[in-house]
């Protein structure tokens, strides 16, 4: 049988870096694109080419190869956590619109097998804790907490009005918040559970530890190798209709420290102070990607377990110790 091909977007960032080692030990030719090389560690991709996904033309490259790709894989984006996403609106939308018009607009003219888009549960509404699990059908009628979550609803559509006038298949999977080791750690991109592990490093047994706002709002972690299986089995389905994927297990802010906290084998008091929160709650049914047979194998302590090491690790040796 011939190697398959697949271009992976965003393979200097986290997911997509990880992404790449998968296909590349599924035995996949992988050629991966970004602004950047990997931070932390060398990409495994056969061919790694620096490009700007905003620019048509270094679509048009990025998308060209030998035999054509069977598989692309759309993850680059200007993205981060709340604090990025409440002070960068501008950029999140002119950046990550022109990335994925552009991304598919080259991968459909080139004639490309099948296309992934990774969106995420930022195209939902608040929610209150506790209140019933919501599906995907709950998208509609729209009302986004933020524009990155905008910007992620229209380009859903727009994936999938082009998977219809080029006849490609596309996938699509709503991603809740995804944590490991390899993950943006500090410089204001970091989502929440990378920036708890960080303060935990930084901080004495028995110091204060800030945290944005009262700690109670409730948010699922998925951990990174799980959310890859996710995008495996869904590439390979048959299933065309976007999927929420997560950890079932709801955890608060406050309970999140607490987790930190006990992997540390430190004691920390969390000092509350204002800053951008998001949304109070995130309750998703999982059952469409569960249908597939994926499942979360990861709880939240276990997925702690493997990345406080590695950012303990970086805050070492960022102090030089
Ligand atoms: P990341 O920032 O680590 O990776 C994204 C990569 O895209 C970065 O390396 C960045 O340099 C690259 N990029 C940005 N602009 C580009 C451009 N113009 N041209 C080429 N590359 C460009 O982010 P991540 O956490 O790995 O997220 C991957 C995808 O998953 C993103 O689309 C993100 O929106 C989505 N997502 C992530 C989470 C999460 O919790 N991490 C949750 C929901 C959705």
């Amino acid at each position: 049988m011939a190697q398959k091909k697949a271009l992976v977007c965003g393979a200097g960032g986290f997911i997509p870096h990880h992404l790449v080692n998968r296909l590349a030990g599924e035995g996949y030719w992988v050629r991966g694109v970004d602004i950047k090389e990997p931070e932390f560690s060398p990409s495994q991709a056969d061919d790694f080419q620096l490009l700007d996904l905003r620019d048509p033309d270094q679509c048009a490259q990025a998308v060209a190869v030998n035999g054509g790709f069977d598989e692309v894989y759309q993850l680059a984006a200007d993205m981060g956590g709340m604090g990025f996403i409440h002070s960068a609106e501008c950029e999140i939308m002119r950046n990550n619109a022109l990335i994925n018009i552009n991304t598919v607009d080259a991968s459909a003219r080139a004639g490309i097998g099948r296309y992934f888009y990774s969106s995420s549960v930022c195209i939902y509404r608040d929610m209150e804790i506790g209140e019933p699990e919501i599906n995907e059908d709950a998208a509609y009628p729209a009302l986004p907490d933020n524009e990155y979550g905008w910007e992620k609803l229209y380009s859903e559509r727009t994936v999938m009005a082009y998977g219809r006038r080029f006849e490609f298949p596309t996938r699509i999977l709503r991603f809740q918040n995804t944590f490991g080791p390899l993950g943006t750690w500090t410089g204001g991109r970091e989502k929440a559970p990378a920036a708890m592990c960080r303060k935990v490093a930084e901080a004495p047994n028995g110091g204060e530890v800030e945290m944005w706002g009262d700690g109670s709002a409730v948010r699922s972690y998925t951990y990174v190798d799980d959310l890859i299986d996710g995008i495996r089995i869904i590439m390979d389905s048959d299933e065309a209709r976007p999927c929420n994927i997560g950890n079932p297990e709801y955890v608060s802010v406050n309970e999140l420290l607490a987790i930190v906290a006990e992997v540390a084998g430190k004691t920390v008091t969390a000092t509350h102070i204002e800053g951008p929160v998001g949304v109070m709650s995130r309750n998703f049914s999982n059952a469409r990607i569960e249908a597939l047979g994926w499942k979360a194998r990861t709880d939240t302590r276990a997925g702690v377990e493997q990345t406080y090491p590695w950012i303990a690790e970086q805050v070492q040796a960022a102090a030089g110790v």
